[in-house]
């Protein structure tokens, strides 16, 4: 792999071999990251596993691990920012000032990183001048909030380190942090990469991210020639063009101009239908936003089993307001303990996730996991197998047969070909 000047979009990464795809093509561990503040004590701090049960750190009582060894690990990572954390409670900081918070602590350390193997934290894009005014500021009163947060260890940054602009930082972390995803992927931190910075982005791209904890694995989901320019997706690639385009604008200051955007070519498909309908379905799930308890997930479902039933005729499965509406009643049903009806939903999505996420696609691989699952819940075994074989075929290429996803997945498969009680 080498960087090298692409056309129009600054530095890019390319392969000294052609691939096919399901190549692990690079292997990044971070220069700093984070559990983000929704996540916090759901997720160890340092493996970011999901557990019930976290062990709290004595000092300051916020960061979360799943035992001692994993709290160890973490204590150089954690050590200073522990007494800040400390110092401003009952306040927390939000994840981009917690994560420059860590970052200005490595630095001060001085020691290597891998991670900046091909591209290094001082050599990543700002766009400082490009950003919009009320971006700015809303990046001026995150360096405040940083100076507050770290006074207790660090009296005044700029004076320690004269050379760091802590708003060219702040600009930096913006377009350049990776959302750090579990086996499910969802978003569990936020952590820098700076060498796989160089990575540009495309709709329909050949590359795709995949977390392993926090480690991060660059695989190819397409074949790709020698020389050809290694791509991945930014953003959430399911959202009207105009949309899309909006977001990357505005987050990482330019206009992509891949296939899919000049051609728009599913933009039709993603709106189909009564455009009253679709709006309103639209406005719901803004309002919906990190269920927990029952009675919360129980208001989600009794939402969307309004509006899918009024949608009946006037929405196809295919939109993706109504799409999203048959995963939120899909997540509400199996946090409730109400796995047929979760399958019911479940079913309708595999179409449409056939539809946006053809080719080699992770989030379509772990729609098909969940919905064989279900499949297996309800002592339809050969259905189920089937399913999950669809899953592990397309998991080979996205995520390896390494990934403790895939583990999960041929365990499953194994209970279920074996006709075990379903738990
Ligand atoms: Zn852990
Ligand atoms: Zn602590
Ligand atoms: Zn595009």
């Amino acid at each position: 792999m080498e960087k090298f000047a692409s056309p129009g979009k600054g530095n890019g990464l390319r392969l000294l071999k052609a691939v096919k795809p399901g190549e692990l093509l690079y292997r990044a561990a971070p220069f700093a990251y984070i559990v983000s503040k929704k996540r916090l004590g759901g997720a160890c701090e340092h493996c970011l596993r999901r557990k019930e049960r976290l062990f709290r750190c004595s000092q300051c009582k916020v960061a979360r691990y799943c035992g001692a060894h994993c709290q160890k690990e973490a204590w150089l990572d954690h050590k200073r920012e522990c007494k800040c954390m400390k110092h401003i409670d009952p306040n927390f900081p939000p994840d981009s000032v917690r994560l420059v918070g860590r970052i200005i602590f490595k630095i001060l350390r001085q020691s290597a990183c891998p991670s900046e193997e091909l591209y290094s934290l001082s050599d990543l894009q700002s766009n400082g001048d490009k950003l919009s005014e009320d971006m700015k500021e809303g990046l001026r009163h995150l360096a405040r909030t940083l100076q507050l947060y770290l006074k207790v260890e660090i009296q005044d940054v700029s004076q320690l380190l004269p050379a760091l602009d802590i708003f060219q930082i702040f600009a930096k972390v913006t377009c350049n942090c990776f959302s750090i995803s579990n086996g499910e992927m969802q978003d569990v931190g936020v952590g820098l990469y700076p060498s796989m910075s160089l990575l540009n982005n495309s709709c329909d791209p050949n590359c795709v991210v995949i977390f392993e904890g926090p480690q991060l694995h660059l695989r190819s989901i397409q074949e790709i020639q020698l020389g050809e320019e290694l791509t991945i997706s930014y953003s959430e690639t399911v959202m009207p063009t105009p949309e899309r385009q909006q977001n990357l604008k505005r987050q990482y200051c330019f206009e992509c101009d891949c296939f899919m955007c000049c051609t728009q070519s599913k933009d039709a498909d993603m709106l189909a239908g009564d455009e009253q309908a679709w709006k309103e379905a639209k406005e719901v799930i803004n309002t919906i936003g990190a269920p927990k308890s029952c009675e919360e997930w129980e208001q989600v479902l009794l939402s969307c089993q309004t509006l899918l039933k009024s949608n009946t005729s006037r929405l196809p499965d295919t939109n993706i307001y109504q799409l999203k509406l048959l995963d939120l009643a899909m997540d509400a049903c199996i946090n409730l303990g109400l796995l047929e009806e979760a399958l019911h939903y479940g079913n309708r999505t595999l179409e449409p996730y056939r539809f946006y996420y053809s080719g080699f696609h992770p989030l379509r691989a772990i729609q098909m996991m969940r919905v064989g699952k279900l499949q297996y819940s309800q002592d339809m075994f050969s259905q189920a197998l089937e399913t999950l074989k669809q899953a592990h075929d397309i998991m080979k290429v996205t995520h390896g047969t390494e990934h403790s996803l895939m583990q999960d997945l041929m365990m499953l498969k194994e209970d279920c070909e074996a006709g075990m009680p379903f738990k």
